[in-house]
Parts: C-alpha cells; structure tokens; sequence
C-alpha cells in the first residue's frame, strides 16, 4: 500500500525545501536516517552554502561558557542555594525544554473510548520543568522551580557527558532568547562554577565506560 514515504525537509536558516522519497522497505532494513536523507547530488554550491550559513552562525555567538570542571562543580553543588535563587525567577513555563533542540523529555498517556472497548498509548512530549513530570508515589521529586531548573542544567551540561560522550547543549541560545524572565544558561552555569568544587569532596558517581570510550576515541 505505502511503497514510499515522502519527506519534506527544511533546510535550517535557509529557504531551501528539499523533497526526498525513501522506500519504506529500506526504512524498514535498519538503515539510519541519515543513511536516508543522503543527497547524492550535493554540489560544491550547496556545500559552500552550508559552509556559509556555519560561519555566519559561529560569527553570531556572542556568549561563551566554560566547560572546565564544570561537571563536578554541577554536580557537586547540587544543595546550593543559587539554585534557590534561579528558582525565584523561573516560572517554570517549560519554554526553554520545548525549544531545545536536544530535550527529549516525553511521558506516556493512556486513553479508553467510552466503552472501555478501544484503548491507545501515546507517547507525547513533556517537560522536566513540570511538577508532574518527577512525580512518583507520593509526590513530586522535584516539587519546587529551583530544583528543576538544577535537573534541567545538570543533566545538559553534567551528566549528558556520562551517558552521550558529548554535551546536552549545542550553544544554539534559543532557550535564552525564548526564556521569558531572561534566564540564561551560561550565566547560570558560570554562577555555579565561579564557586567552583570548594565543597568538601564527595565520591563521584562513575563514568559510563561507553560514553569514555566514546569521548577518547
Ligand atoms: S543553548 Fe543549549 S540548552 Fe539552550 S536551547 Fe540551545 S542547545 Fe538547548
Ligand atoms: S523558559 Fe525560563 S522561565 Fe520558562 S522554564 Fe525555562 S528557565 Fe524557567
């Protein structure tokens, strides 16, 4: 019946729309996405203009956040009372999360029709901004703003290492940009490591033996 699946892709930052045909049966073969979305006639004019739109990008960054030792410092001030602070500003709108383009945060909806005949599972996006989203039997882990604005940023700049070999964050600035009180993750994340690892030191959780391979190879 569906031989094909069509899809639209839209270059970022350009008005370029490409249309691309994949079969479904290779879709299906395990081959990744990107394996799919290969443009084989890529010419050196769209290469320069990737290029370009990378340079442009990079020229436009006006902040810089330093990485060094900041994982221990996030993690290691996980009581702080700057996460208070963050906490007094946030109204935790979840804006930042949905514009992310590394959160992946969803939860599970389970619906029945009326007769209790038919039932669906869904899987939508959500927030690790919500109360909802931590909450167990009895409650919510992370019940006031402070704390999940500390799990949101730890997770990005401090444990992503350990379970992707690389950063949460790729320094795109539209949380910063989206936020409406103004929070910006490098000021935050620079308030957290101006206080550095002064704690008295505690045993770090280990590495993920993958995601080290990954980062040394
Ligand atoms: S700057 Fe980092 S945390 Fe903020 S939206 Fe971009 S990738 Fe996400
Ligand atoms: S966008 Fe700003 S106010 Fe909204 S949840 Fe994120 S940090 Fe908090």
């Amino acid at each position: 019946m569906c031989d094909n699946l069509s899809a639209l892709i839209q270059q970022m930052g350009s008005d370029t729309v490409y249309v691309s045909k994949m079969s479904i049966t290779s879709f299906l073969s395990g081959k990744s996405f990107w394996d799919l979305m290969k443009r084989p006639n890529l010419t050196e004019a769209d290469a320069k203009a990737s290029g370009d739109l990378v340079t442009t990008a990079v020229a436009h960054m006006g902040r810089s956040l330093d990485t060094t030792d900041l994982r221990e410092a996030l993690i290691e001030r996980a009581d702080d009372p700057h996460w208070d602070d963050v906490g007094e500003r946030c109204l935790t709108c979840t804006g930042c999360t949905l514009v992310c383009p590394s959160c992946f945060c969803t939860s599970i909806d389970d619906v029945t029709d009326l007769s209790g005949e038919r039932w669906e599972r869904w899987r939508v996006w959500d927030s690790c901004f919500n109360a909802a989203f931590s909450y167990i039997h009895g409650g919510s882990v992370r019940a006031s703003s402070g704390s999940r604005y500390r799990q949101w940023i730890t997770h990005k700049l401090g444990v992503w290492p350990d379970q992707f070999g690389t950063a949460g964050c790729v320094g795109c600035g539209r949380c910063i940009t989206w936020c409406p009180v103004g929070i910006d993750i490098t000021a935050e994340a620079d308030a957290v490591h101006a206080a550095g690892t002064r704690r008295a030191h505690r045993p770090r959780p280990a590495r993920n033996p993958a995601a080290t391979a990954v980062q040394g190879s």
